[in-house]
C-alpha cells in the first residue's frame, strides 16, 4: 500500500510499505479522505506538532473512509461501514485517564496517520457516519473535534460579543458554531480581503484586518477572542482587544520557539482568562453530529482536492492551504 511520508529536512515522499493487518481489535480502513492540518506543515517545516516528530512519519490524522476487514474481537463495525476514526489514542488506565483526562494521556499515540491508503485503528476510536454525511465532509471531523472541545472550554454565553482572529478551516468552521452559541456580535480579523468577504457570508458581522481592529475595539467590549492562526503578534494582540472579564482562547498551535509577550497590568485590570486547547477529548462523536446535521457550510471552505503524489508541493508552498481547507483524496469515495 501506499503512504506519504514526511521524511525531514523539508521533504515529502510517497512509498510503498506493507499492508497492514489488522490486530484482534482493530478495524482496517480503506481511507477515503483526508484533511491537511496545520499541525502536518508544522511537522513538515521541523517543528513539533501534537507530540515531538521523529522522521520518517506519515503524515494526516483527519480521515475517513470505509471499513475492509474487521479484528476477531470487532464488534460494532463490519466490512462496508463508512467512518471517521479519531486519530488520538488513549490507554484508558494511566493516571490522566482515570482521571478522565484522556488528551494528556501518558500512552497517547496517533492510530488514524491519514496519508495512506489504509489505516487500522482500534476500534475504541472509530465512529460510525451516518448515510447523510458524505466522506468528504465527514474527514472534518477531526478538526471540529477539536474545536468543540475549545469551546467546551470557554463556554460562550448567549448574547455575547466574540473576535476571531483567522479564517482559516478552523476558524471558517469556528465562526459558524458561534453563531450558532447565541452570539450577538462576531468580529473576523483577517488580513486576505476575500476571506473578510467569506467571513461576512459565514456568519460574522463585522470582518476587518489586524490594524483596522485597533481603531474599533476601544468602543465595544469584547468577551470572548479566539485566536486561530498560533501567530506570536496575533496572540499578543489578542489580550489587548479582550474586553473586561473576557475569556481569550489560543487554539492556533503557535512555533515551539517564540514565546508571547503579555502586559500583566493590562491583563490584570480587565481580570482575563486565557485558555489554550489541547486535542479533542470526547468530543468526535458531537463533531460528527454537528456534521450530519447539515449547519455547517464545508463547501465553501475546502480550496483543493489534491493527491498523495501531489500533495508534497503543497506542503512546500502551501498554494491551497493560505485560501481555505486543503482535503487529500484517497479512494475519493463519498
Ligand atoms: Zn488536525
Ligand atoms: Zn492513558
Amino acid at each position: 500500500m501506499k503512504a506519504g511520508y514526511y521524511v525531514g529536512d523539508r521533504k515529502y515522499q510517497v512509498r510503498d510499505i506493507q499492508e497492514l493487518i489488522p490486530g484482534d481489535n482493530d478495524v482496517k480502513i480503506k481511507v477515503a479522505w483526508c484533511g491537511l492540518c496545520a499541525t502536518d506543515v508544522h511537522k513538515f517545516n521541523g517543528k513539533n506538532g501534537a507530540s515531538p516528530v521523529i522522521p520518517p512519519i506519515i503524515l494526516g490524522h483527519e480521515c475517513s473512509g470505509i471499513v475492509v476487514q474487521v479484528g476477531k474481537a470487532v464488534t460494532r463495525f463490519k466490512p462496508g461501514d463508512r467512518v471517521a476514526a479519531d486519530p488520538s489514542f488513549h490507554c484508558g488506565h494511566c493516571e490522566f485517564c482515570q482521571q478522565g483526562l484522556v488528551n494528556f494521556c501518558k500512552n497517547r499515540h496517533g492510530v488514524a496517520k491519514g496519508f495512506a491508503e489504509y489505516i487500522c485503528p482500534p476500534e475504541k476510536n472509530v465512529y460510525p457516519i451516518p448515510d447523510s454525511l458524505d466522506l468528504r465532509t465527514a474527514a472534518f471531523a477531526e478538526p471540529l473535534s477539536c474545536i468543540v472541545h475549545g469551546l467546551d472550554l470557554i463556554n460562550i454565553k448567549s448574547g455575547s460579543t466574540v473576535a476571531i482572529y483567522g479564517l482559516g478551516a478552523i476558524g471558517s468552521l469556528l465562526v459558524q458554531l458561534v453563531r450558532y452559541s447565541g452570539a450577538a456580535k462576531i468580529i473576523v480579523i483577517e488580513r486576505e480581503p476575500e476571506k473578510l468577504l467569506l467571513a461576512k457570508h459565514l456568519g460574522a458581522n463585522i470582518a476587518v484586518d489586524d490594524v483596522e481592529i485597533l481603531n474599533i475595539y476601544k468602543d465595544i467590549n469584547i468577551d470572548y477572542v479566539i485566536e486561530c492562526i498560533g501567530n506570536t503578534k496575533t496572540m499578543e494582540q489578542s489580550c489587548e482587544i479582550a474586553g473586561k472579564n473576557a475569556k481569550i482562547l489560543w487554539f492556533g498551535l503557535g512555533d515551539p520557539e517564540q514565546a508571547v509577550k503579555i502586559n500583566q497590568y493590562n491583563a490584570f485590570t480587565k481580570e482575563l482568562s486565557i485558555f489554550t486547547s489541547y486535542l479533542n477529548p470526547y468530543s468526535t462523536k458531537r463533531a460528527i453530529d454537528i456534521l450530519s446535521s447539515g449547519i455547517l457550510n464545508t463547501k465553501d471552505i475546502i480550496s483543493a482536492e489534491l493527491t498523495l503524489e501531489n500533495i508534497g508541493d503543497e506542503l512546500d508552498n502551501l498554494a491551497f492551504s493560505r485560501q481555505g481547507k486543503v482535503m487529500l483524496k484517497l479512494s475519493g469515495e463519498l
